[in-house]
């Protein structure tokens, strides 16, 4: 859909991130269609996303959240409502017992923990669905930083652990092993999943595959996605869960920031600093790395997905950030008109891993939470939060 909604509109100072709920929506009704075609649920992963301004947008559409620490539970259950299934690679005691009393799904990652913990899930009133998280020890995820099968990994258990246990008590499996992935990175996951631990397969009522599902990007093969769905559920007669993160708001978020200085380099290329931080506004730029879009720019290094014929992009920064560390850049882009100071800039796709990750870093401003209705006349914007020196002294104590 044309978008005339200009992000950078905002009469607010920057940095802030916006939020589109018409994109949001969007992203939803792709998701609620899957789930209505295959049966399967579809939860959020909170660590993907947690602004719970606009979760009522959200829950309609799906089964619930997956949440992966008490906080993650407790917003769960305030704003989001439905099912809560809990995965850690271990829990604490304390953290049990807070959480138990809201939680529908619990996942462990070892035999150990179950084994403690055990009694404190059937002292609950209510029957909490237990289940193992598995490594299936096949993984398409390139980087390391994102790849939970390598013979390091601490995420699941392995089919040889598994063999000799007894399911008593566990009624579910969970796997997580992808990243942006597409569905025939999802069959040939299940492949592997099927052949070593087919036994298990039979015995549970429910099996979790886990995030990565890149769903609601261009091209991504929604067909494909129910009919291994349904496929596997028909074999087996499970339940199926995903639990995407990035999917559910991939592409409905911004952050716009403003030029504070334009530092010309005559040996290399002029510098443009930003109100705005990698490192702690978007911190994936650094830890994945990636360098994000921005609107009406092109990102040096691109050949493709681009609007913007190379010859009219003529005018070449680095953008950097503002905080004092010298790898705080955000990338080396190229723009139709010369940056001035004053001028704001767009970033693309900043809802995922970015709110729920950033940092007051060196003191700087958190940026604002607003959100806007692109398919409503006027936008609809509303400032949801603005942070303030309070906030930062209150963190550090
Ligand atoms: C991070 C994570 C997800 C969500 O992954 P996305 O890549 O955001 O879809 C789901 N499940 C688990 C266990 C995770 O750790």
């Amino acid at each position: 859909m044309e978008q005339h909604f200009d992000y950078a509109s905002v009469n607010i100072e920057t940095p802030y991130y916006i939020i589109d709920r018409a994109a949001l929506r969007r992203n939803m009704e792709v998701h609620a269609d899957i789930q209505k075609r295959t049966g399967c649920r579809i939860l959020l992963a909170m660590k993907a996303f947690s602004t719970w301004c606009v979760f009522h947008d959200m829950a309609p559409y799906l089964a619930g959240a997956a949440a992966s620490s008490t906080n993650e539970v407790f917003l769960a259950k305030e704003e989001f409502g439905k099912i809560i299934q809990m995965y850690s690679p271990a829990y604490s005691e304390s953290e049990l017992k807070a959480v138990l009393p809201h939680i529908d799904y619990l996942v462990f990652n070892s035999v150990n923990q179950y084994e403690r913990f055990r009694h404190l899930v059937k002292e609950q009133d209510r029957k909490i669905h237990c289940g193992y998280r598995i490594n299936p020890e096949y993984s398409e995820v390139q980087m390391e930083i994102y790849n939970p099968c390598t013979n390091r990994s601490r995420f699941g258990m392995r089919a040889e652990v598994l063999a000799d246990v007894t399911m008593k008590g566990i009624d579910g499996l969970h796997f997580h092993t992808m990243c942006q992935q597409g569905s025939d990175v999802l069959f040939r996951t299940l492949e592997l999943v099927e052949e070593r631990f087919e036994k298990f397969l039979r015995k549970i009522k429910w099996i979790n595959f886990g995030g990565g599902h890149h769903i609601t990007r261009k091209g991504y093969d929604v067909d494909g996605l129910c009919e291994i769905i349904n496929d596997f559920k028909d074999k087996y007669e499970l339940e199926v869960f995903l639990e995407p993160g990035e999917s559910h708001v991939l592409n409905t978020g911004y952050l716009v920031a403003t030029v504070l200085d334009v530092i010309e380099n005559p040996t290399s290329i002029d510098v443009a600093i930003l109100d705005t931080s990698a490192s702690a506004h978007m911190p994936d730029v650094i830890e994945m790395p990636y360098t994000p879009e921005i609107l009406k720019a092109r990102r040096v290094l691109e050949t493709t997905d681009t609007d913007m014929p190379l010859e009219e992009g003529r005018y070449k920064y680095i953008i950097g950030s503002k905080t004092c560390l010298s790898g705080d850049i955000i990338g080396e882009y190229l723009f139709k008109k010369p940056l001035r100071v004053g001028d704001r800039v767009v970033f693309a796709d900043m809802s995922q891993y970015t709110i729920c990750k950033n940092t007051m870093f060196n003191g700087l401003k958190l940026p604002a939470i607003v959100t806007c209705d692109s398919d409503t006349p006027d936008g609809n914007v509303q400032i949801v939060k603005e942070f303030h020196y309070e906030d930062f002294k209150g963190r550090m104590s």
